[in-house]
């Protein structure tokens, strides 16, 4: 007999299958990252259609079979309506999906990772925050979260208690103006945006925005967290190639 459990999740991708079905993604507070089917999802009326949508939260009604979760109910929780209507927002959005993807394993907890998820579409959707400075923030703290945190104390060479300089992408490390040579990369890391970067990593979750840099800075920083995911994971992104395609 089917043993029926709730679980909360947002759509990290879908995928359609044969006739009418879709497979989900999902990434749950209880069970961290799932395989979903929901059968009939893409029929017009179904129930499931709502909850199946990429970037939804919802609380799912799903039972396991073979490695699979069989999606049977669903609610509603968060659509995150504003990304739906701004491209530029649902594009970065859709790319913070599979950043979430990228660093999750199936089998492993997310409750860390699913608050900032969902903080980061909220800020995007709903408050309408810039969404560069949102995109730095989450990141960096995604990365930091999932176990790649940047030494940003002092000097990851010298150890010197510097207040500026480069960022080691691929060390994952501050380096100052006496250790840094000209290598390959180095990312410049001024005082504003290494203070940035300092409280983007060790900042209560609450306030994981609450910091304030000037636009020269948030772009120099935007260089820095970018550079430093895609480094640290060796891959690109298909969704942030198609994010960065609107922008000019
Ligand atoms: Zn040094």
């Amino acid at each position: 007999m089917a043993v029926y459990e709730v679980l909360r999740g947002v759509v990290l991708r879908q995928t359609e299958t044969k006739e009418a079905d879709k497979i989900l993604t999902v990434l749950t507070a209880e069970k961290g990252k799932i395989s979903v089917i929901a059968r009939g999802a893409r029929r017009k009326g179904s129930r499931l259609a709502a909850v199946s949508q990429l970037l939804t939260y919802s609380e799912l009604t799903a039972y396991e079979s073979r490695g699979w979760y069989m999606l049977t109910e669903g609610t509603t929780l968060q659509l995150f309506a504003g990304l739906r209507t701004d491209m530029e927002r649902l594009a970065l959005a859709s790319y913070f999906a599979e950043l979430t993807e990228a660093v999750t394993q199936e089998g492993e907890s997310a409750e860390e990772i699913l608050p900032l998820l969902l903080n980061a579409l909220y800020a995007l959707g709903e408050l309408r925050k810039e969404p560069l400075l949102v995109k730095v923030a989450f990141e960096l703290r995604l990365l930091s979260v999932a176990g790649f945190t940047p030494m940003l104390d002092g000097c990851c060479r010298c150890g010197c208690d510097c207040g500026d300089g480069w960022l080691d992408a691929g060390e994952g490390g501050l380096v100052c103006g006496n250790c840094a040579s000209a290598g390959f990369g180095l990312l410049p890391l001024g005082a504003g945006a290494l203070a940035a970067a300092r409280h983007i990593v060790s900042a209560d979750p609450k306030r994981l925005y609450a910091f304030s840099v000037g636009e020269e800075e948030l772009r120099q920083l935007a260089k820095v967290t970018e550079g430093y995911a895609l480094t640290q994971l060796e891959r690109g992104f298909r969704t942030l190639d198609f994010y960065k395609s609107l922008l000019f």
